[in-house]
């Protein structure tokens, strides 16, 4: 199969890869419909520490079961299935209390090493604990929204969700990303009305206003800040939403959040320590969030989608053959992509 593989910064290139097979009783065997880049793969593609037998890339998944497994009970070949960017067994303490990044036998664990996503094939563990049939077919106008919930648009609600998104409150989301411009639609879908969306680039804030940015701020740092406490009467904002992972970022949600307040982190931090100390304390501010259990949130998510009550597909600007994925990298780190769906 054609996979693709990434061996030093800034070089990815699709090679002939083994397919992979059922190994276990509870896999399934899945045929790539859809599959993209995510801003997480930018962080190795600028930082990764040269690898001459290449690194599987890619976590986010939509396609079609070929095969099963003797145990799995809940997908059957030819069901087009939504792929979380984590395995899950859907029976232990953490993933039935919606948890599924902590499950006990698979979680975000189980992803290091593994093969990734941007491949014709993929081998998926514990298929009926990760795997969501969706009754569509590989034809549904539906395709680039449904694989939102492999990663982004999931992200982008657990951000709302943990950082108490509501009626009444107002938000600011930092990134205008694809994580970020889902935050912003998941804080409207709770019923924030003031959502503050800081970011830079026009053609991503300007999708944000559609989405349900209300106010957009593209200063950053010291000025970034300065703007959204004049937005808000000098106090700063009852929920922030983090999705971008960089140490000035966290700093920059430390400097809007209203005491009382709540950070939500769903960028990856890139960093390991960070300020914690009195200031904050003293502004009792919680600081939440983390990596997101996506399959929890399917169940909710999915309706809006098959209804077209939201379109949370319209995050991928640029669509190109498994084979270009080179290019679709490269698109995204010039920002010339906001994001790069991959089709077999
Ligand atoms: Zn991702
Ligand atoms: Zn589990």
């Amino acid at each position: 199969m054609r996979a693709a593989y990434m061996y030093a910064p800034g070089d990815v290139r699709v090679i002939d890869a083994p397919d992979p097979r059922i190994e276990e009783p509870t896999d399934a065997l899945v045929r790539l419909v859809r599959t993209c880049v995510c801003g997480s793969d930018l962080h190795p593609y600028h930082s990764m520490k040269p690898n001459p037998r290449g690194v599987s890339m890619g976590h986010e998944y939509l396609g079609v079961v070929e095969e099963i497994g003797s145990e799995v009970a809940t997908v059957t070949p030819g069901d087009l299935v939504i792929v979380p960017f984590v395995f899950s067994c859907g029976v232990c303490d953490f993933c039935r209390e919606g948890l599924q990044t902590s499950c006990r036998h698979a979680g975000i664990a189980s992803r290091r090493g593994s093969q990734g996503s941007q491949a014709e094939l993929l081998r998926a563990p514990f298929a009926d604990g990760t795997l969501y049939p969706v009754a569509v077919d590989e034809h549904s106008e539906h395709l680039a929204s449904l694989l939102t919930l492999s990663d982004v648009y999931g992200t982008g609600f657990h951000a709302a969700l943990t950082g108490g998104a509501r009626p009444g409150a107002t938000v600011a989301v930092i990134g205008d990303g694809a994580v970020g411009l889902l935050a912003v639609l998941s804080a409207r879908q709770l019923g924030a009305e003031r959502i503050i969306l800081m970011g830079r680039h026009e053609s991503r804030t300007d999708l944000g206003r559609e989405f349900g940015a209300t106010e957009v701020v593209a200063a950053r740092g010291e000025a970034g800040i300065e703007a959204v406490k004049e937005l808000t009467g000098g106090d700063g904002c009852h929920v922030v939403l983090e999705a971008v992972g960089h140490l000035p970022a966290f700093e920059q949600a430390l400097g809007i959040v209203r005491p009382g307040g709540s950070i939500s982190r769903v960028g990856v931090p890139q960093y390991t320590e960070g300020p914690i100390g009195r200031s904050q304390f003293a502004r009792n501010v919680t600081v939440t969030g983390g990596v997101a259990p996506v399959r929890a949130y399917i169940d909710r998510l999915l309706p809006g989608i098959l209804d077209g009550t939201v379109d949370p597909g319209r995050v991928f600007d640029v669509e190109l053959p498994l084979d270009d994925a080179a290019e679709g990298y490269r698109l995204m780190d010039t920002r010339a992509a906001l994001k790069v769906m991959l089709r077999a």
